[in-house]
């Protein structure tokens, strides 16, 4: 990205959507859910108020002047520091999308407030939305992922039936397994039947490669993750490391690194890939943000992450 924007982040690597420029509805950690492996870190406001957390007028100006002058991305995703569905025009950022560019719009929920007929409609104009699911009752949904207590695990299931049964276009499922919380095959076999009544048509299997909010929060191995995938219909897919074959020239220099930084951990390889510059330079970049105290190392399962200062898990 050329210019620095305040609701618009990357493109950044991501492990679905290839390079993806984000749009960040709410404020930092505004969420729904406190997932124990959430890599934002702690919840700091747990929330089910949908309101315009940020003006949707300065968001679809920032999206203007990003087609206009950059507009280099392989999508574009609302994402970002929270929930995106808790912002009350959420669907309209969708609409905008849809009709000012080809690049596809993509919807990352969670899903918890689906079982909102208006919810559902915003969400429907998207060409993707990646919906969660990592819990098989109320017991294990709040070992997993803590929810506002309003929220019942039961209405997450159908809120996300609902939207299938209406959604046009593509649903892809995330189900995030934990060592010790829940990934006994008994268990993934009950995640299984609520994926399966949901009827996605991708379900990706996700665990903990970055820094989780919670040090106990432990990933499964790959041998692991790849013993489960059967037990879905359809299979589950293990969620492959980012990676990008077709990264275009994207400028890059220390303040846009470090505003990625400062939205999610990442390894200097997939800076790397990102903004298609060779790893040495970004060695410069990161070494100059580490000496001025910005950015901090993360290791997790032998590879490094580097985050922006105050940014811990
Ligand atoms: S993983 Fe997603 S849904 Fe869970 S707490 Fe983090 S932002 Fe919220």
């Amino acid at each position: 990205m050329k210019k620095k924007y305040r609701y618009l982040f990357g493109p950044v690597p991501s492990r679905r959507f290839g390079r993806s420029l984000g749009v960040d509805l709410t404020p930092f950690k505004t969420c729904t859910l406190d997932c124990v492996f959430c890599q934002l870190g702690r919840t700091l406001k747990k929330t089910i108020t949908r309101k315009e957390y940020v003006p949707t007028e300065a968001v679809l100006a920032e999206l203007e002047d990003w087609m206009k002058t950059d507009g280099e991305a392989d999508f574009i995703t609302l994402s970002g520091s929270g929930e995106p569905t808790l912002h009350s025009r959420f669907g309209e950022v969708l609409e905008f999308i849809r009709a000012n560019t080809t690049i596809p719009a993509v919807l990352l929920t969670n899903g918890t407030l689906l079982h909102l007929p208006e919810v559902r409609d915003a969400a429907a104009h998207a060409q993707v939305v990646k919906v969660s699911l990592s819990a098989w009752n109320q017991i294990s949904y709040g070992w997993v992922n803590r929810p506002h207590p309003q929220l019942q695990f039961d209405q997450l299931v159908e809120g996300q039936k609902a939207f299938r049964a209406q959604f046009k276009g593509k649903l892809w499922m995330e189900v995030f397994l934990i060592g010790g919380m829940n990934s006994m095959p008994a268990d993934v076999q009950k995640i299984a039947a609520g994926a399966k009544q949901i009827n996605p048509d991708r379900i990706q299997l996700n665990t903990s490669v970055r820094p989780p909010a919670e040090e106990f929060a432990t990933a499964l191995s790959k041998e692991r993750m790849t013993a489960l995938t059967h037990l879905f219909d359809p299979e589950a897919e293990i969620i492959a490391e980012f990676s990008s074959k077709h990264i275009k020239e994207v400028q890059a220099n220390e303040e846009t690194i470090f505003s990625m930084l400062k939205r999610r951990p990442c390894t200097s390889e997939q800076i790397s890939e990102v903004f298609g510059m060779h790893l040495n330079e970004v060695s410069k970049y990161l070494g100059k943000l580490m000496r001025n105290g910005q950015i901090h190392v993360e290791r997790e399962n032998s590879s490094v992450f580097y985050a922006a200062a105050g940014n811990n898990k």
